[in-house]
This record gives structure tokens, sequence and C-alpha cells, in this order.
């Protein structure tokens, strides 16, 4: 596959290697997403056309004038812990407000098990943040309930995440593109007692730490991992589409807080430039991770090779 132009570098397979540690992507959706301004209000045309050598035909479908996107999940084996980060959008789960997300039966588990993973296999469940794309296989339907799909595993959520959308604090404030998604999701594994609230600085592991990256959604976190010098960054939704690289400034409409959005994603952005930091987010369509390099002019650039 020719892509990007001239590289030949370039491999669809998503399973890394960092020394003993090995990280596989699990897919939940890859396909057609917003259209461009329905995503990004602030997008210019011109963007796209400037960062056409790339964009086509990964990461944007020009014949239906729809972003591509992906919907996944990460596998980190450390050697010491199965590490799960963000578990998607999930099964039979009720969505009216996204169609695409509604009713899903889409055989995830099986593709973990191609992994030689079994639900009981994970030790941990790290959700990003607590909207519906990324919380759903914390749990899965048996006999009309909802029950822990990962019986062993420690749910880990963010203390101000869990708060924002803890549905039973009076003053909750509902979205409707997260209707349901706590009770369904989240109460599950709370009651089964699997839960652990986390802050910055968490260790999950000797190699994985939480970072606190608010914006998008209050208690918004990355996972770091350091291992034999590198490091593999999990950003969640910090960046959803890589035209958010080159153009950081383009903010979601799905942001709760966009000035801090952006923010933590200049910081993350600083903190990845031109350093052996592989970026490792939940919605990017192939090759799904990348590095960040300085742009000729100023700004950043997109490093796809593996
Ligand atoms: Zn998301």
């Amino acid at each position: 596959m020719a892509w990007p132009p001239g590289s030949e570098l370039y491999l669809i397979m998503a399973t890394f290697h960092y020394s003993s540690v090995r990280i596989d992507r699990v897919e939940d959706y890859l396909g057609p997403g917003f259209v461009p301004e329905g995503m990004f209000p602030s997008i210019q045309r011109w963007m796209l056309e400037a960062q056409g050598d790339w964009l086509l035909p990964n990461f944007y479908l020009p014949d239906i004038d729809r972003l591509r996107t992906s919907v996944h999940s990460w596998v980190v084996r450390t050697g010491r812990h199965n590490v799960l980060i963000d578990s998607c959008v999930g099964n039979h789960k009720v969505r009216h407000a996204v169609p695409s997300f509604h009713m899903r039966n889409e055989p995830w588990l099986e593709r973990l098990a191609t992994l030689g993973l079994r639900p009981q296999d994970i030790d941990y469940v790290f959700c990003t943040h607590l909207h519906a794309d990324h919380i759903g296989w914390n749990t899965r339907l048996e006999d009309g309930r909802w029950v822990p799909t990962f019986p062993n595993a420690r749910y880990l959520f963010g203390r101000t995440e869990f708060a924002r959308w803890d549905a039973r604090d009076p003053g909750y404030r509902a979205t409707a593109l997260n209707d349901g998604a706590f009770e369904d999701s989240i109460l599950p594994v709370l009651e089964a007692g699997l839960v652990d609230l986390v802050d910055d600085g968490h260790q999950i592991d000797d190699l994985l730490r939480v970072e606190a990256s608010p914006g998008h959604t209050p208690g918004h976190a990355c996972a770091r991992l350091k291992v034999a010098g590198s490091e593999a960054l999990f950003t969640g939704d910090v960046i959803h589409h890589p035209i958010q690289i080159p153009y950081p400034q383009v903010c979601s409409t799905f942001d709760d807080d966009m000035a801090r959005a952006l923010e933590t994603r200049m910081r993350l952005l600083d903190s990845c430039v031109d350093r052996d930091v592989r970026l490792f987010p939940t919605h990017f369509a192939e090759p799904h991770t990348c590095k960040v390099v300085s742009a000729p002019g100023g700004g950043y650039a997109i490093d796809w090779r593996r």
C-alpha cells in the first residue's frame, strides 16, 4: 500500500514492541465519521487541501465529504500486567443520539481473543474519560443485565472525571451523547466493587503513569508508558484527528472547554515534538499512531513512519 506517498516504511499492522512490552489495537469501528465542520467548527477547507499528501484516503473521504475515523482500544502487556486503555462503544447499548453507536453488535471480544487474551486476562481497564465511546465494553449484556466484561480487572477512572459523570449526583448535567452511559457502563462495575478512582500521577504499573489532560472533559487523562528510553503516549481525545497536529487550534465540537482543550493539546505536543514519543490516540485511522516533529516553517508536523 503506497501510503503515505513515498514511504516504504508504512505498515498496516498495529502491534508495537518496546523491549518486553507489547501494545495492540482492538478495533470497534473504522470508517466514515463526521463532515469536517460537523466535528471541527473552526476548520478551514484550505487546511485539508494543504495536508492532502497524507490526508487522503485514510483520514478524509472526499467523495462523501466525511472525515474517516476509528474507535479502538489499546491493550498494553507490560510483562506484569495486561492493561486495556479505553473500551470503545460496546454492544447492545441504547445510544439514540448517535446512530452509529446505537445497538451495535461487533465481534470486539473475538478481536481481543485473536491477540490471545480472554476478558479474565485483563488486569486493569483505564478509561481516558467517560464519554460513551470510551467506556462501552466495560460491561456486556448477560441475561438482560449489564455485567462487568473484565471480572478480574480493576477499573481505573479519574476522580474528577467520575464526579462529572456521576448521574446519581443531584447537580449532574446530562448530555444527549452520554445519555444512559453511566447507568449501563459505569454503575455495574462500581456496584461490583471493581472501581478505583485515580488522580494525576497515579502509576498503573511501574511503566505506565496517568497524566491529567483536562479540556475535552474536565477529568480527561492520558497514560504514558516509559520503557527503555522510548515513550508511548495514550492520548484519548486530546487529539481526535491528525489534522489537529499541524493545526492544533482546530477544536472539537465535543470539547467541554475548547480553550482548556487547546492549552492541553499544545502542552502535549510540546512534550512530544522531535522526541522518541509515539502517540496512540483513540480515533486515528490507519496507521493509528504517529510521532510529532517540527514543521519546516514552525509548528508541528506528523511523522507516520514506524
Ligand atoms: Zn472519543
